[in-house]
């Protein structure tokens, strides 16, 4: 209590308070402030100010009380502010790890339903080729020889040939024709859903952060679920 008594400048006891400038003072400062209006001897004052010293404590009290609570607020807000973080980052990881799974699958399965349309498609086109490629080897067995005997044999040569290659001419014909009734090719486009480009134009906005400002509510943890 004695430095605290004493004048900061000059280190003398503090005795003076000089009201026009708020000022405790020394016996030096007296000097200083001697022009002016409002000085008084601190002896003097203290007793006037009873009431007022009473009530600057109860407001301290009442401010360290307050300032103490909001001290723990902060504490335990803090430790709110950590588990509000997980809490939104396992939010945001389990609904964007089940939405990359779900594209992962309809990858895979969309995929698997074309290549297995493909390999079927392949498959019938390559049978197709091959039987084309034998009814093409039936006729180069067949028509030279029938054009020949055509232009250059007798009617009863041309009559036994026909009869002799009828079969054969017949199941040309008939392969032919349905091959011209069979569709040739195939072409598959891929089509998202609707909704899929809606996300897809949303772009980043698909997630938002709702911020909420609340006063400190008393003694309440946010726990991490
Ligand atoms: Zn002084
Ligand atoms: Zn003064």
């Amino acid at each position: 209590m004695k430095g605290m008594a004493r004048c900061k400048e000059h280190f003398e006891i503090i005795k003076f308070i000089c009201e026009d400038h708020s000022l405790l003072c020394c016996s030096e400062c007296l000097f200083i402030h001697r022009k002016c209006k409002h000085v008084n001897k601190v002896t003097e004052q203290c007793k006037l100010h009873l009431e007022e010293y009473r009530s600057a404590q109860a407001s301290l009290e009442n401010s360290r009380a307050r300032v103490h609570a909001v001290i723990e607020d902060c504490e335990r807000e803090i430790e709110n502010i950590n588990n509000n973080g997980l809490k939104v980052s396992k939010e945001i990881n389990v609904h964007i790890d089940s939405i990359i799974v779900m594209l992962n699958n309809t990858r895979s399965t969309v995929l698997k339903e074309a290549n297995t349309k493909f390999d079927t498609e392949t498959q019938l086109l390559r049978v197709r080729h091959s039987t084309c490629k034998s009814i093409e080897a039936t006729i180069a067995e067949i028509l030279p020889l029938y054009s020949l005997v055509l232009k250059a044999g007798t009617p009863e040569q041309t009559f036994i040939l026909t009869r002799m290659f009828k079969e054969k001419i017949a199941h040309v014909q008939h392969e032919v024709a349905k091959q011209d009734e069979t569709p040739c090719s195939i072409r598959i486009n891929v089509e998202f859903a609707p909704e899929m480009s809606a996300l897809l134009k949303k772009g980043y906005s698909i997630v938002s952060l709702q911020m909420n400002y609340n006063s400190f509510e008393k003694g309440k943890k946010l726990i991490d679920q």
